[in-house]
């Protein structure tokens, strides 16, 4: 086995930066060039303990560093490892490299420190992936997610269901085999309920993993609406930065932007479109093309109206169009509505009284129930759309709504998810077709419990799901697979 290094911070000048080597050489390849203050070979140190000292070559000093030993098998990769800390300059960082790499270590590939801790038997395939999460990871819950992933959640849960259908597997080959001895009497009942069970638990992570990618890669959120009511400040103020240019003459915001920002602990990916602009021809030429556009890829919508001027014919035109889209219909500049009661009645006519916009705006939004909800007012509020829209008063200048408008976008995404993370799974495409051929497998047993077919059809798809499950565990992939997984983790993991 060879030895690799690889620098495993980013390569950008910074405090420190940590140089890896993993492998049988790993101590007396960096031995050969580090001098410390008791001269002791770093070959003669005990396992877990760090030494200070320099880095030097042809006496000539390229840093002062401390050194880590950690002996295997109780390291990353279950090899011997050492890490260099030296500083975080890349001119440095790369001169240390290279001294190890003259001194007998090969540059490791993208992943390969973790594709040697899977290979060592020490972390199992989907922990693996896990740990390409935790690098990417954009937000806390996501990565909250990759680590409870990383402490094996979701192989524990594989395996349980691997188990179970290779029981049930043997029991059938077993009947099969000796029918004289073994009865298959009333197991197909007991098979059934079991294998819908897996099903169910399939389809539960199936669809956690596509919250997993909400997550991973964001919300993919387009603000829509027309010229100046405040789609540019909206953004600007998720941004927390002037990121798109704010003026007051209509239409300033001529290209998409795209930004991805933190909202609490979930991520969006916001795209701002060009303002759609007021022209005569505007919901035959541009609106309407523009907002189909923008919206064909996005999870959510949030379609702005200025609550001083209200929504109109124009507005309706569009809105009528995102059909299958998740939209919230953002009442922006609720700040100028002095007599917030009047303008904003005035602004969604048809609300009154309690059910008033200005009513939910007094109040927070999840404190509001039955007829004085979101839910109830967006109704009354959307009559004469096909759709109801959930509404939110807001102003992007004050803040005000804005909190209740992030929760609502939480809770619409991740439901009553975010309170058991454990649920959370960040499955790549890869896992995720894994899942769902296991499933298709286990909804043929289904079939053919309910066609009575003969027992081998039985055992033959059990298999099948047996085998597409362990792909994600990467107790079942060839050598290939590991191989093209591993190499899309970045260097020096
Ligand atoms: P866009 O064309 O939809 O992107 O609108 P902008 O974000 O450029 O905003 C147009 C104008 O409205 C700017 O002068 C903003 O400062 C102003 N504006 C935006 N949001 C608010 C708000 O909540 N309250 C007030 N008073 N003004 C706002």
């Amino acid at each position: 086995m060879e030895t690799i290094a690889a620098i495993s911070t980013g390569i950008t000048n910074s405090g420190i930066s940590i140089i890896r080597v993993s492998g049988p050489d790993a101590i007396s390849v960096v031995d050969q060039i580090f001098y410390g203050k008791d001269k002791k070979s770093l070959c003669e140190k005990k396992t877990h303990t760090i030494h200070y000292g320099f880095l030097k070559e042809q006496d000539e000093i390229i840093d002062e560093v401390l050194v880590s030993i950690m002996r295997a098998p109780h390291t990353y990769t279950a090899e011997d490892v050492v890490e260099i800390n030296c500083h975080g300059g890349s001119l440095v960082t790369r001169k240390v490299l290279c001294a190890v790499l003259s001194h007998g270590a090969r540059l490791a590939e993208p992943g390969e420190f973790t594709k040697r801790a899977f290979l060592n038997g020490r972390i199992d395939l989907s922990r693996a992936e896990a740990v390409m999460e935790v690098i990417k990871a954009k937000s806390d819950l996501a990565l909250k997610s990759s680590l409870s992933q990383l402490s094996g959640h979701v192989l524990e849960n594989i395996r349980t269901m691997r188990e179970e259908i290779l029981r049930s597997t043997a029991k059938i080959e077993a009947a099969l085999d000796d029918p004289e001895h073994i009865s298959l009497d009333g197991f197909s009942e007991e098979l059934g309920l079991q294998v819908e069970q897996i099903h169910k638990k399939l389809l539960r992570l199936i669809q956690s993993a596509e919250n997993g990618r909400l997550l991973k890669e964001g919300i993919h959120t387009v603000i829509l609406g027309k010229p100046n009511v405040g789609k540019s400040s909206l953004m600007n103020l998720f941004a927390g930065a002037q990121r798109a240019i704010v003026t007051e003459i209509a239409g300033t915001t001529r290209d998409t932007i795209e930004e991805s920002v933190r909202l609490s602990d979930i991520s969006l990916v916001l795209i701002d479109t060009a303002g759609i602009r007021d022209t005569e021809d505007f919901v035959e030429k541009i609106g309407v093309a523009r907002a189909k556009d923008a919206a064909q890829n996005a999870d959510l919508i949030l379609y702005l109206v200025d609550a001083t001027v209200g929504i109109d014919e124009e507005d309706k035109k569009v809105l009528e169009e995102l059909t299958d889209k998740k939209v919230l219909l953002v009442f922006n500049k609720i700040d100028l509505c002095k007599e917030k009661e009047e303008n904003l009645t005035g602004a969604c006519q048809s609300l009154e009284g309690e059910h008033s916009v200005a009513s939910i705006y007094e109040k927070p939004c999840q404190s509001l129930e039955g007829e004085h909800s979101v839910a109830s007012i967006s109704e009354k509020f959307s009559q004469g759309l096909e759709r109801k829209y959930p509404l939110f008063p807001i102003s992007a200048k004050t803040e005000e709504g804005i909190s209740a408008l992030s929760n609502t976008i939480r809770e619409l995404f991740f439901q009553k998810e975010l309170s058991d993370q454990d649920e959370f799974y960040l499955a790549g495409e890869r896992q995720k077709q894994a899942l769902l051929e296991a499933d298709e497998a286990l909804l043929r047993v289904l079939e053919s419990l309910e066609k009575q077919m003969p027992e081998d059809f039985l055992s033959i798809d059990l298999l099948a799901g047996y085998e597409s499950l362990g792909k994600i565990t990467g107790e079942s992939v060839d050598e290939d697979l590991i191989n093209t997984i591993f190499r899309e983790f970045c260097m020096g993991k």
